[in-house]
C-alpha cells in the first residue's frame, strides 16, 4: 500500500537551512509597541527540497476515492468527476466577488436559481434554499422552520419529534439543538417503522417525525405515504433525511410522497467532494406549507433578471453569502452532466452494486434484515469466537481498502454497513468481496493476524477514545 520511503528522522529542522534567499530589507524599521516583538520564533528551518517532500510524503498517506475504494456505509463516497472541478475553476465563478451586488452577479445568481429549480424537480418539492453547508446543518434549518411553523400556528405545546431507532446521530442532535425533545421509534423484525409504534406516540404533543429514507439499515420505508399522512392528520410535520437519496434519485420523489422538509447531502449524491471537514452543502426543499419559512436569501427571477430575496416567513439566514457557492457549481456541472437519464441510473447501479455486494457475501457475514436493499446493506462482523467487527475493518486497511461504517446502525450488533455507489467497477467489487472472504477465513484459521491488524500501515492500531479526547497536536513538548 503505501511505498513510500518512511523519513528516519521525523525533525527535519537544521540550523541554518533555508528555502529562500530574500534580499535585504528596504522596508524602515518599525519599532512594535513594547510586549509584542519577540527575539526569535521557533520556526523549522528547511530547504525547498525538504518541504516539498515532507508534504508529498504526507499526501501520499491520505486515503482518498482517488486512490482506492471507499465503502463507507451512509456517506456515498463516489468518484467526483474532475470536470466538475474545471467548471468550479472557470475564472468567471473563481473570480466573483460575493460583495459585487446582484447587477454584477447575474451569472452567479443564475447558477444558483437553476440548481434551486432542479434540486426541487428531482425531489418533487416546491421551494429550495442552497443555504445549509452540511446535511446536518440542514436538517438543524429543517427542524427551526417546523417549529416556527407551529409557533405561527400557536402550537407551542408541539414540542416533541420523533425519530426512528434506525436515524442518523444527528437527526436526534438537530432536534435537541432547535428546543425539541426526542421519542425513539423502534423498528419492526422488516427493518422498516413498527406501524403500532408509531401509532401509539402520536399524541397533541407531536411537532413531527424524522425520517431517513432509505433508512440506515439500507431499507425503503415502504409505507412512507401512509406515515406522513398519520403525521399530518395528527397535525405534526414530516421531516426528510435525504442523504440516502443516491438509491432514489431520477425514480422517487419524497416530496410527492408527504416530506414537508428535507436536506440532500450535495456532498454525498451529487459528487461534490467529501470529508477533511472541507466545504459541504446540505441543502433544503420544502412543500408549499413550509417553502414560506426557508432560509435566505434565494435566487429568484423577475423580468430577465436574477436577484435575491427572502421567504416570506423565513427563518433567517443559516450561513454567510450564498452557501458554498463553489460546491453548488461543482453540483450543477454534476446533474447537467447526468441528465434525467443518467441521475435515474445513479440509482438504478447504486442499487445494483449493493445487492451484487450483499449477495456476494452474506454466506460468510450475517446480514440481519435480509431483504434486498437498496444503496447500501448492514452485516456483521463477529464471523469467529473472539473475532468483532473492528478486527475485520482493520484487517481491511491491510487488504487495501477503506473499512466500511461501523458499529452503526446501533439496531444491528456488530454492524457493517456497506455502501459501494454506482462509480465502482464489478472488478473492484470482486476484489472487495476477495478480501472480504479472505478475512473470513483468516478469522477463524489465524485470529491474532486480525486483533494485529492494520500490520501495513505507518502505525498501527490506535486508542481512537483517546486519540479523540486528549489529541497530541505537536510532536514537541
Ligand atoms: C451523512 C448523513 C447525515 C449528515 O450529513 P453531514 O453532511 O455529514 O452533516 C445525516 N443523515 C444521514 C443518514 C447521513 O448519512
Amino acid at each position: 500500500m503505501n511505498t513510500t520511503q518512511e523519513p528516519l528522522i521525523f525533525e527535519l529542522s537544521g540550523e541554518g537551512r533555508v528555502g529562500c534567499a530574500l534580499p535585504k530589507s528596504d522596508v524602515p524599521h518599525y519599532q512594535l509597541p513594547a510586549g509584542l516583538e519577540r527575539d526569535a520564533l521557533d520556526l523549522p528551518q528547511v530547504d525547498e527540497l525538504t518541504v516539498v517532500r515532507h508534504y508529498s510524503r504526507l499526501s501520499q498517506k491520505n486515503y482518498s476515492i482517488d486512490t482506492n475504494f471507499y465503502p463507507l456505509g451512509s456517506c456515498t463516497m463516489k468518484y467526483n468527476p474532475k470536470v466538475n472541478e474545471t467548471a468550479a475553476g472557470l475564472p468567471g465563478w473563481r473570480l466573483s466577488h460575493p460583495l459585487a451586488g446582484e447587477k454584477y452577479s447575474q451569472g452567479s445568481l443564475e447558477l444558483i436559481y437553476k440548481l434551486q429549480a432542479s434540486l426541487a424537480e428531482i425531489g418533487g418539492f416546491k421551494a429550495v434554499s442552497l443555504q445549509p453547508a452540511a446535511g446536518a446543518h440542514g436538517e438543524f434549518s429543517g427542524v427551526l422552520m417546523i417549529r416556527k411553523y407551529l409557533l405561527d400556528r400557536g402550537e407551542a405545546k408541539r414540542t416533541k419529534m420523533l425519530i426512528p431507532d434506525s436515524a442518523h446521530g444527528t437527526n436526534p442532535a438537530s432536534c435537541a439543538m432547535a428546543g425539541f425533545e426526542t421519542q425513539t421509534i423502534p423498528s419492526g423484525p422488516d427493518g422498516n417503522i413498527d406501524m403500532k409504534a408509531l401509532k401509539a406516540a402520536l399524541d397533541d404533543r407531536v411537532a413531527g417525525i424524522m425520517i431517513t429514507n432509505p433508512n440506515t439499515l439500507g431499507l425503503f420505508e415502504k409505507k412512507i405515504e401512509k406515515i406522513a399522512a398519520m403525521v399530518h392528520k395528527a397535525g405534526g410535520l414530516v421531516y426528510g433525511d435525504g442523504a440516502n437519496m443516491n438509491a432514489l434519485v431520477g425514480v422517487f420523489k419524497p416530496g410527492e410522497a408527504g416530506i414537508d422538509v428535507m436536506h440532500f447531502n450535495l456532498h454525498k449524491t451529487f459528487s461534490t467532494p467529501h470529508g477533511g471537514g472541507g466545504p459541504g452543502a446540505g441543502m433544503i426543499a420544502a412543500g408549499k406549507t413550509l417553502a414560506p419559512y426557508l432560509p435566505g436569501p434565494v435566487a429568484v427571477k423577475n423580468r430577465g433578471q436574477y436577484g435575491l430575496q427572502m421567504p416570506d416567513r423565513s427563518i433567517g439566514r443559516v450561513k454567510s453569502f450564498l452557501g458554498n457557492f463553489g460546491v453548488l457549481v461543482r453540483a450543477y456541472a454534476y446533474i447537467l452532466m447526468q441528465g434525467k437519464d443518467g441521475l435515474r441510473r445513479i440509482a438504478e447501479n447504486s442499487v445494483l452494486n449493493a445487492n451484487y455486494l450483499k449477495a456476494s457475501l452474506e454466506h460468510a457475514y450475517v446480514v440481519k434484515y435480509p431483504h434486498t436493499c437498496m444503496h447500501e446493506f448492514v452485516a456483521m462482523g463477529d464471523v469467529a469466537p473472539g473475532i468483532h467487527t473492528l478486527d475485520i475493518a482493520k484487517r481491511l486497511i491491510d487488504y487495501g481498502f477503506h473499512p466500511p461504517t461501523i458499529y452503526f446502525p446501533l439496531i444491528v450488533p456488530e454492524a457493517l454497513m456497506i455502501e459501494p455507489t454506482e462509480t465502482e467497477s464489478k472488478e473492484t467489487l470482486d476484489a472487495f468481496v476477495e478480501a472480504m472472504l479472505a478475512i473470513a477465513r483468516e478469522a477463524v484459521e489465524q485470529p491474532q493476524l486480525l486483533h494485529d491488524a492494520p500490520v501495513t500501515t505507518p502505525v498501527g492500531r490506535l486508542d481512537e477514545v483517546q486519540a479523540a479526547r486528549y489529541p497530541v497536536l505537536r510532536y514537541k513538548a
